[in-house]
């Protein structure tokens, strides 16, 4: 029995990460589940699974759910340190890393010093303080296993590999819904547009980053910290069936790819169950269904951000914590119609250029970079309101 701490377990890895728990009666035990606002779903969660605690981190929502669950054992806790400081419990083996952004840095750090187990959703993590959060994993013995598709992938094709045989990986890209767009297009594309993605349902902050290809981007930085691997060794393709979920190129020529329909449960499951694979009753892909997989170069000239974080990737220091900061600026942003799809990446660039660059970055300067990008992503984005 593996007791979890789901951390974000109202969201689209959350509630998948409860189905999956569901469909694996006496394998796991939910210990833990947080969420920020969103009080009903948590309050019947709880009710559901039966948790020793839940964590509400928006403070308003505190009383809601306390006074919904007052009939149960469910402790009630609320606010950021709460969440770091359950994470750490010992009756606490795996913690799912499933807040979205900057906001999932600090628990998952908190969970890494505990060394506990980590299936990590939440790539923000490791694309704002990647060295810190493997170098602490490493010393505190706490195994990271990635939740993220791509890099389920990369993971399971290296099991029983030498990772210093790893020549490059190629992580594929779906396209998004804009894929062969162009600029011209795009500079009309609103929200509700870039919210239908073609083969992926996720949560609102991901489908954008999705359409905009920093999704990729963010993902290239986050298989870096991942495997320990070279700026070099990390490739993109667009692959818009989304079946090969990526690929290790190894020094003797060899490819490897991992496949099948593309539904996050299963790397979810993959991440939980390790080192054991489960089965399950979910849908198969049948080949025949796909006569055509189909690869091309992604288009760095019109999805900037792809560019932009593969700079950052390349510049290191704390250029992709910043670029992670005014991403979530600007993303959040262009969901409320306040920022154009093009602007986006004007932004970003722009901020990538105005705070000064760090080198080694303590995680306090990871902090105030994260702060100063978003305090001038937002002024940028209410001058361009005036224009957009
Ligand atoms: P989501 O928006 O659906 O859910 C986010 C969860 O985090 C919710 O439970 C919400 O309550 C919580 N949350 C939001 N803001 C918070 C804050 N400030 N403090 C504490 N909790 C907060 O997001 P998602 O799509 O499930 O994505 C979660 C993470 O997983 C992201 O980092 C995303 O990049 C990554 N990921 C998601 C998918 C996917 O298919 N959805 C795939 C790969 C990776
Ligand atoms: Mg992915």
């Amino acid at each position: 029995m593996k007791r979890l701490a789901i951390l974000g377990s109202t969201g689209s890895i959350g509630t998948q990460a409860l189905d999956v728990v569901a469909a694996h009666p006496g394998l796991f035990e939910v210990e833990v589940l947080s969420a920020h606002s969103n009080a009903n779903l948590l309050i019947e969660q709880a009710q559901k699974f039966n948790p020793n605690a839940v964590v509400v981190t928006d403070e308003t929502k505190y009383e809601i759910v306390k006074e919904a669950l007052s009939q149960s054992n469910v402790k009630v806790f609320s606010g950021h340190s709460s969440l770091e400081d359950v994470v750490q419990w010992d009756s606490v083996d795996i913690v799912l890393t499933a807040i979205v952004g900057f906001a999932g840095l600090r628990s998952t750090i908190a969970a890494v010093n505990a060394g506990k187990g980590i299936a990590l959703a939440n790539k923000e993590t490791l694309v704002v303080a990647g060295d810190i959060v493997m170098k602490l994993a490493a010393e505190k013995g706490a195994q990271i296993i990635p939740v993220d598709s791509e890099h389920s992938a990369i993971f399971q094709c290296l099991v029983g590999e030498d990772w210093r045989t790893i020549e490059k990986i190629i992580l594929t890209a779906s396209g998004g819904p804009f894929l062969g767009r162009k600029p011209n297009y795009l500079v009309n594309v609103k929200a509700s547009h870039a919210l239908q993605h073609p083969n992926w349902t996720m949560g609102a902050k991901i489908t954008i980053d999705s359409a905009t290809l920093m999704n990729k981007g963010l993902e290239m930085i986050e298989a870096k910290w991942l495997f320990g691997l070279d700026n070099e060794q990390i490739e993109v393709i667009v692959h818009p069936q989304s079946i090969i979920h990526s690929m290790v190129q190894f020094t003797d020529g060899s490819v490897k790819a991992q496949m099948g329909l593309p539904d996050m449960k299963l790397p979810i499951q993959y991440a939980m169950g390790y080192p054991r694979r489960l089965d399950n009753k979910y849908k198969r892909l049948d080949f025949r269904d796909y006569a055509q997989l189909t690869f091309e170069q992604p288009d760095y000239k019109t999805f900037r951000n792809l560019a932009l974080a593969k700079e950052a990737m390349f510049k290191g220091g704390n250029t992709p914590c910043v670029m992670n900061a005014a991403n979530e600026v600007v993303v959040q942003s262009f969901l409320h119609n306040k920022v154009g799809f093009i602007e986006m990446s004007d932004v970003i660039e722009k901020i990538m250029e105005r705070v000064a660059y760090i080198e080694q970055p303590s995680l306090d300067d990871y902090e105030k970079s994260d702060k100063e990008a978003r305090i001038y992503a937002a002024e940028l984005v209410k001058q361009s309101q005036l224009s957009y």
